[in-house]
């Protein structure tokens, strides 16, 4: 048996799968509750503030920086390769489309696992550019631009951020990156030891109140439900979140 990151061909290592399955066990039925095919994780609920717009301020980089997004697959994948060439034409530089064409837009290395990944380009995303002092990525502008679905357009790992999606057996884990789900998720270490976004104590000391406001954190589920609609389409976004709502006796 092994796992796979939703919306990747990626397999969880052998220690990830390990950890999963660890994880589900202590928690089904418990604070994991079944609604087939669906496994509903209450971390979920974990609150969440993606003030990304200043992260670069606070953290001195965003989580697009010096990365590489998990691989895609599918009409994702089909539509990217579709546009990738005309977004790096209107939104960057000739030298990055002359680097896309002669090097091809993804790669394979050790860091990413041997699947292949968009290419970095001057040690980031080939698509992240910095427009007014912000650091953006390529395909959700042209996307906005185009009256396109940034989520279909984007991987869709880097819309899916702070959830965590993941086939185990004939099910699907939903559930959200906390300090007891990034033993096995794709996201690594971002909560121990890196953003404010999913880990209020790391904020910096002395951040001004307006950057990752307290106000601001609310459930992980919020900020994927719109991509997971994208994908699964209403009914069945609302059907999870019923059987979420039933269990744990409230409203999100
Ligand atoms: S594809 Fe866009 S969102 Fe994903 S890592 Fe690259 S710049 Fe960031």
């Amino acid at each position: 048996m092994s796992s796979l990151y939703y919306g990747t061909p990626e397999r969880l290592l052998w220690e990830d799968e390990m950890a999963l399955r660890d994880y589900i066990d202590r928690h089904l039925d418990k604070t994991i509750h079944r609604y087939a095919p669906y496994l509903i994780d209450e971390a979920v609920l974990t609150p969440v503030n993606l003030d990304c717009f200043n992260c670069h301020i606070v953290h001195g980089h965003n989580c697009c920086e010096g990365g590489q997004p998990y691989s895609m697959e599918g009409e994702n994948l089909a539509l990217f390769n579709k546009h990738a060439l005309p977004i790096l034409k209107k939104h960057t530089t000739s030298d990055r489309v002359l680097y896309a064409k002669q090097k091809g837009l993804f790669e394979k290395t050790a860091n990413t696992n041997y699947y292949p990944s968009i290419r970095m380009y001057d040690r980031n995303c080939l698509f992240l550019i910095k427009e007014e002092g912000q650091h953006i990525c390529a395909i959700h502008r042209y996307a906005l631009e185009n009256r396109m679905d940034p989520a279909k357009l984007k991987p869709f790992s880097c819309s899916l951020f702070p959830l965590e999606i993941i086939e185990y057996n004939d099910a699907i884990l939903i559930t959200a990156l906390t300090a007891e789900t990034e033993c096995f998720s794709r996201w690594g270490d971002y909560y121990r030891s890196h953003y404010s976004c999913v880990n209020a104590k790391q904020r910096p000391e002395n951040t001004s109140g307006h950057y990752f406001a307290e106000e601001g954190y609310i459930p992980a589920w919020e900020w994927g439900r719109e991509l997971l609609i994208s994908y699964w389409g209403e009914k069945v976004v609302r059907e999870v979140e019923e059987r979420l709502y039933a269990k744990k006796g409230g409203r999100l």
